[in-house]
């Protein structure tokens, strides 16, 4: 397209799972949404935010959301960008805070839009291995002087977990910005949020996507030094929240009942599908998240993939090395579990 710059030329597009229109007719386990509804209070909130003040701006920085945060985390509302999902953030870190000749560098295999984006913004990156088992080496990233490392806490798509510790470790002798992707922390807890007041060069980054059930309204949170919130206040556009996403993330924060009981939920289930899938004998990577990586020994994953599609069943099946070999499920409810896994006995 003679239109495009050379950079938008040559840059990969991300593939997002398939979000089909007629939603109802699939069990839908390929993009980790949260398969419950937001709380009442939530949709009540954006219910009433929908008048007559629509026809002004929203507060451009998402103050009462931050505040509430903060207030929460025993941090200050300094502390805290609100961003429209927390892949504007990434997006907003590649634009203003590496140079053009930096290096950044993220982990294999992992979410891939970190790559996207940063081809985007015209930043250079590498991708540093996993281990076999899919956990960290941190000391990978030591082995060069790259500007900027995202790390996915859990990882997607292996759910796997860095411990707190070796963020820490790994902090004290890295020079560059280290973002901590914490949108799947709330699962199973774990986070690196108060590493932030000991280490400048830290962001941690949460969504309201997950463990919110609201990824449909684009909300998602930078954690870091005052310094580094505004630069990011900064380099946004000028009113990147709306005032619905605003309303909904301050009364989802407010409802932590409704917030316990979700998650309460959602590790039921997905424990119920781990012993389901060992049952049917998958192996899959012990998972701190609402996913689970798996594959079987007897059937290929592209096999496993299509034959649930074919019955209407969603998963998702990554093309690349180590990662085809298996797939990921994200945790549905307990109806969509068992749908699951009566499909999956036939197939395996
Ligand atoms: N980080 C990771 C690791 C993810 O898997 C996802 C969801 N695809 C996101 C961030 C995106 O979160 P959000 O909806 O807040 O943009």
């Amino acid at each position: 397209m003679k239109y495009w710059n050379s950079t938008l030329r040559k840059m990969d597009e991300y593939v997002p799972g398939e979000q089909p229109e007629n939603l109802d007719q699939y069990i839908k386990l390929n993009t980790n949404e949260n398969p419950f509804p937001p709380s009442k209070s939530v949709l009540e909130a954006i219910r009433s935010a929908v008048n007559e003040n629509l026809r002004r701006y929203p507060n451009p920085t998402g103050n009462t959301v931050r505040e509430l945060f903060a207030a929460e985390n025993g941090i200050s509302a300094d502390n805290v960008f609100i961003g429209n999902g927390s892949d504007e953030i990434f997006t907003l870190i590649f634009r203003g805070f590496i140079e053009k000749n930096g290096t950044a560098a993220f982990p294999y295999p992992s979410y891939s839009l970190y790559n996207t984006l940063a081809q985007g913004n015209g930043i250079a990156f590498e991708t540093v291995p996993l281990k076999k088992d899919f956990s960290y080496n941190l000391d990978l990233f030591l082995k060069k002087a790259y500007d900027l490392v995202i790390i996915a806490n859990p990882n997607n798509p292996t759910a796997t977990y860095c411990s707190v510790e070796e963020i820490d470790r790994f902090c004290s002798r890295f020079k560059g910005l280290l973002v901590v992707d914490e949108a799947y922390i709330d699962f199973y807890g774990g986070s690196s949020l108060a590493l932030i007041k000991k280490y400048d060069n830290l962001i941690v980054t949460r969504s309201f996507s997950k463990s919110y059930s609201l990824a449909g309204l684009r909300v998602g949170l930078a954690l870091a030094n005052a310094g580094i919130i505004r630069g990011l206040v900064k380099i946004k556009d000028s009113y990147n929240v709306d005032m619905l996403a605003l309303a909904g993330a301050a009364a989802a924060l407010k409802d932590t009942k409704a917030f316990n009981y979700n998650i309460e939920m959602m590790k039921n289930n997905k424990e119920y599908l781990e012993e389901r899938l060992e049952g049917l004998g998958f192996i899959s990577i012990p998972s701190r998240a609402n996913f689970i990586f798996t594959k079987h020994p007897g059937v290929s994953a592209t096999e496993i993939y299509e034959a649930l599609k074919e019955q209407k069943i969603l998963v998702r099946h990554f093309r690349g090395d180590v990662l085809s070999e298996y797939i990921r499920i994200s945790v549905g409810t307990m109806m969509e579990i068992k749908t699951l896994c009566k499909a999956l006995e036939t197939i395996v």
